[in-house]
């Protein structure tokens, strides 16, 4: 895969335009809203930490929610780009239990290919993207513009923008230095981990995800080459002090009975902050918080991408509204928007990854799953395919800060 890496000079000639927005990481909540926002013609600014195509810890389960999304904002082509491919059937397993059902409208993609297409894309519609560049939201002035700091190695450089979307994932690290906006941990939080591992043995074939339930966690896997597996897991901070991914991943498998990857212990493995945290604050004066940064679902049912797009859309009126003119209920309004259509949506799989952490309860559910199949298949229809209402028209020339009355321009 080519790089998207800039030359040193380029931070120097961000720090001396004015963007109408600025973007903090390009996962797919900051990436598909700048795309969103550059094809209605606003000069736009996307920075990531990251060297692109950059590998993420996630389970690579595209919901038909997600979709939906993609085909709302008229980009189903990345799907292909990305070589996603169909998951038919989930196998959960538990100890030596195990069930298997129908998955409706799930596509595996490669996270490092699929981030990288919508970043590909959102710079054919004219957004400019610099990686490898990490950003710190300055403590502000209440003015008609917002600092931002961004470094690149040894270089730093202080850009301006009339609104900055932090979508930087769990860390929210482009907010440290701002009052209230510190993420509650939960002390019991588990932490993430995964790796992209060489496999091309028939125990985990194309088309299934199993998921296997332990003491300390559980890891997902798909198969998402002819080559390769996708390997994801939710695991106890504490159990990983005393052993290393690889092993701790292959005690889970083991102890369901469930065929390892043959290179699991050879594996660079990456990581996550601590996953449970809830955020008082997601907006301020001329900055909006999106996707993983304004609320995290924990990743059992493969609603995080969807989440994140959704709030990414939910995003564009207002950011249009802020950039014609800042109004402080804007703020309000945001924060209201997000509680009540995205993260109230995301109950049921709040309930879920509770559940899969009472082992008996657990185990309960996995046995009448088994014989009530059609329980399981409407769960994950409701949770992975239900409509999604509400949402503002996107593409070219499609939306207008005038064309939704609540989101009123001023000024
Ligand atoms: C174990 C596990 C399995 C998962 N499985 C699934 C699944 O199967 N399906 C699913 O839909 N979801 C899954 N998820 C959740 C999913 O990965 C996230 O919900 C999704 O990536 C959120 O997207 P985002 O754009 O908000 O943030 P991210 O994708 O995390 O992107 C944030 C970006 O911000 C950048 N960044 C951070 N700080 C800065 C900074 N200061 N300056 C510049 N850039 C910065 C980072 O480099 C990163 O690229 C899983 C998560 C975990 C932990």
């Amino acid at each position: 895969m080519r790089s998207l890496s800039v030359k040193d000079d380029a931070l120097n000639e961000v720090g001396s335009r004015t963007w109408d927005a600025l973007f903090v990481g390009a996962g797919p909540a900051g990436a598909l809203a700048a795309l969103n926002l550059a094809r209605l013609g606003h000069p736009v600014l996307l920075v990531d930490a990251k060297e692109f195509p950059r590998n993420k810890v996630c389970g690579g389960c595209l919901n038909a929610r997600a979709q939906a999304l993609l085909a709302h904002c008229g980009l189903t082509d990345i799907l292909s780009q990305c070589e996603a491919t169909p998951v038919d059937d989930l196998q959960m397993m538990h100890g030596r239990r195990r069930a298997k059902w129908p998955l409706t409208g799930t596509l595996a993609v490669n996270r490092a290919e699929f981030d990288d297409a919508l970043v590909r894309k959102a710079m054919e519609f004219g957004v400019h993207f610099l990686s490898h560049t990490s950003a710190q939201v300055l403590k502000d002035d209440r003015g008609p513009l917002r600092h931002i700091q961004l470094k690149r190695g040894v270089h730093s450089v202080v850009a301006q923008a009339k609104v900055v979307l932090c979508a930087d994932g769990l860390s929210r690290s482009s907010l440290r230095s701002l009052d209230g906006f510190t993420s509650q941990v939960d002390q019991s939080s588990r932490v993430g981990i995964g790796a992209v591992v060489e496999d091309d043995g028939p125990a985990h074939p194309s088309g299934q995800l199993t998921m296997a339930v332990g003491r300390h966690g559980y890891v997902g896997i798909t198969r998402i080459s002819r080559q390769r597996l996708n390997v994801a897991a939710s695991v106890d901070a504490k159990a990983l002090a005393s052993s290393t991914p690889g092993e701790l991943v292959q005690e889970i498998l083991d102890a369901c009975g469930c065929s390892a990857p043959k290179s699991l212990l050879q594996q660079t493995w990456h990581g996550t902050p601590t996953l449970t945290r809830s955020n008082a604050r997601l907006a301020a004066h001329r900055l909006f918080v999106l996707g993983d940064a304004a609320g995290y679902v924990e990743p059992f049912t493969g609603e995080g991408m969807s989440l994140a797009m959704h709030t990414s859309v939910l995003s564009v009126p207002f950011v249009q509204a802020a950039i014609a003119a800042w109004e402080d209920r804007l703020i309000r309004e945001w924060e209201r928007s997000l509680k009540r259509k995205v993260l109230f949506e995301s109950w049921s799989c709040r309930q879920l990854s509770r559940l899969v952490r009472m082992p008996r309860l657990a185990a309960l559910s996995l046995e009448v799953c088994r014989l009530a199949p059609s329980l399981p298949e409407s769960l994950s229809r409701h949770i992975n395919d239900r409509p999604i209402t509400g949402l503002p028209p996107m593409g070219p020339a499609s939306f207008s800060a005038d064309s939704a009355p609540h989101y009123r321009k001023t000024g």
